[in-house]
């Protein structure tokens, strides 16, 4: 994998993949972002949440460790320890805020977005925007709650991460389909396109326009251009057979500035 940015950085350690988000400032200081995408870890994790817990952290560390059911709804929770694992509320986003807990999200195809922000104090919430969660406008809907806490300043100084998912290239439904329906009415026009009997749908740009929507200037929003389907080697795919393994989302903010990283953090 060959990534190098400023907003990513990709590698592959001992077998496994993973992307690391490149926040920007002091941020990259504060908090750590990082999905775990094809590998020895994910593959033998086979998307379960508890296996992954054990394998990053081993068995006798006592982690907090938010990881909801994901039911492509629009509820938020809180990164908080009561709702850390072996809990398993539904929601399809994680808000972190509070220092030594870590939350998490699992994807295979569906677009993994993270906001973060400094303002007026350090948070970091993770999305899970399917398909259905794009058209439910999840990531305008968790930003409108977050903005109650934060203030529209809070969103207007915010950075956005999109993807990698599946891309227009690759996500078409039927013409027919009842969902489909759904897609023509609730996405931006821009971002379908009909091709004979399939209309293909574009969700990482709808997603920008979700995140714009809200107050994310476009400039502080980044899309890796990765699509999970055209790079089987690298990113899960349902569409390509992926039934149970997933590519992991983790992050956490630090407890403090003299903090033991991970290997896989920052
Ligand atoms: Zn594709």
């Amino acid at each position: 994998m060959e990534i190098r940015n400023s907003f990513w950085r990709g590698m592959t350690l001992e077998g496994q993949s993973i992307l690391q988000y490149q926040l920007p400032g002091k941020l990259n200081d504060k908090m750590s972002v990082t999905l775990f995408l094809k590998g020895n870890l994910m593959k033998e994790a086979n998307g379960c949440p508890e296996r992954t817990t054990r394998i990053l952290f081993g068995e006798r560390h006592e982690k907090h460790l938010v990881a909801p059911l994901q039911k492509h709804k629009t509820a938020m929770i809180e990164g908080r320890s009561i709702w850390a694992l072996p809990a398993r509320p539904e929601a399809d986003s994680v808000f972190l805020e509070k220092k030594g807990v870590y939350g998490s999200l699992r994807f295979a195809d569906c677009i993994p977005v993270v906001v973060v922000s400094e303002n007026p104090f350090d948070w970091c919430v993770l999305i899970h925007s399917g398909f259905i969660g794009t058209c439910s406008r999840i990531a305008a809907n968790v930003l409108e709650k977050i903005s109650k806490r934060t203030g529209r300043e809070g969103i207007k100084l915010s950075h956005a991460w999109i993807g990698p998912g599946i891309g227009m290239c690759c996500y078409s439904r039927r013409a027919d389909d009842p969902l489909a329906l759904l897609g023509v009415r609730e996405f931006p026009s821009e971002c379908i396109r009909r091709e004979g009997r399939l209309i293909f749908f574009n969700m990482p740009k709808a997603i920008v326009t979700l995140l714009y929507d809200m107050g994310v200037p476009l400039s502080n929003i980044h899309q890796t251009e990765i699509c999970s389907s055209c790079n089987p080697g690298l990113c899960h795919s349902y569409r390509r057979g992926d039934s149970t393994e997933r590519s992991f989302l983790l992050a956490r903010i630090f407890p403090g500035c003299h903090n033991q990283h991970h290997w896989w953090e920052n």
